[in-house]
């Protein structure tokens, strides 16, 4: 199970951490994480480009070294990078010290202070060492459900475009296994987004 959108319980319990941006303005934050991936990413670049649309990308590090050139793609089209750990370490399973190497290792890949917790799972003492070494940690405002084996891409696309709203920061993910809903999805959401005179912007 996972909620769409994030209950105000959970951003007061974690509210050091950056849930939304400011909502006052016409930009709405689009985020592609768990990448590079050899097919996902170049489409979801492909498709940014035609809506002159920006994004951040939370890399995975090891993916980073796999898809070096594809990484370079991302950077050199103007979109934001990220953090996201070496191998996807979940915060919740893993001491302090190990999770702390997982990014630092990710690091001498991706430059970027940036950071973003795999699965949203994080602890106190984690997100305090982060904090110390200067990462800002990036949660989100809306979850795409682009994951979600069990639902089609039309519905991934209404529950986003019923939530969004400007300042929304979005999961999407650049990954073999949301590539079926991502495909109708997401330029769906991006034509949405430009009937409403909303930009993407990256962080
Ligand atoms: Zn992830």
């Amino acid at each position: 199970m996972y909620m769409v959108t994030t209950p105000w319980w959970l951003r007061m319990w974690y509210r050091n951490l950056l849930w939304q941006m400011p909502a006052n303005g016409n930009k709405v934050y689009l985020t592609f994480d768990d990448g590079p991936h050899p097919e996902a990413t170049p489409f979801v670049l492909s498709t940014l480009a035609e809506f002159n649309a920006k994004a951040t990308f939370f890399c995975i590090g090891k993916n980073v070294t796999t898809h070096a050139d594809i990484y370079q793609q991302i950077l050199e089209q103007g979109h934001t990078v990220g953090n996201h750990t070496q191998a996807h370490t979940n915060g919740f399973k893993t001491d302090t010290e190990k999770y702390v190497q997982g990014v630092t290792a990710a690091a001498q890949h991706i430059n970027s202070s940036w950071f973003r917790p795999p699965y949203g799972r994080l602890t106190w003492a984690q997100a305090s060492a982060l904090r110390q070494m200067n990462y800002r940690i990036v949660m989100w405002s809306l979850l795409s459900g682009d994951f979600d084996t069990s639902i089609t891409g039309e519905q991934c696309y209404n529950y986003v475009q019923q939530h969004l709203q400007p300042g929304s920061i979005v999961v999407f993910h650049d990954s073999a296994k949301a590539l079926p809903r991502l495909r109708l999805a997401l330029p769906k959401v991006l034509k949405y987004m430009q009937a409403m005179g909303w930009q993407s912007a990256a962080l």
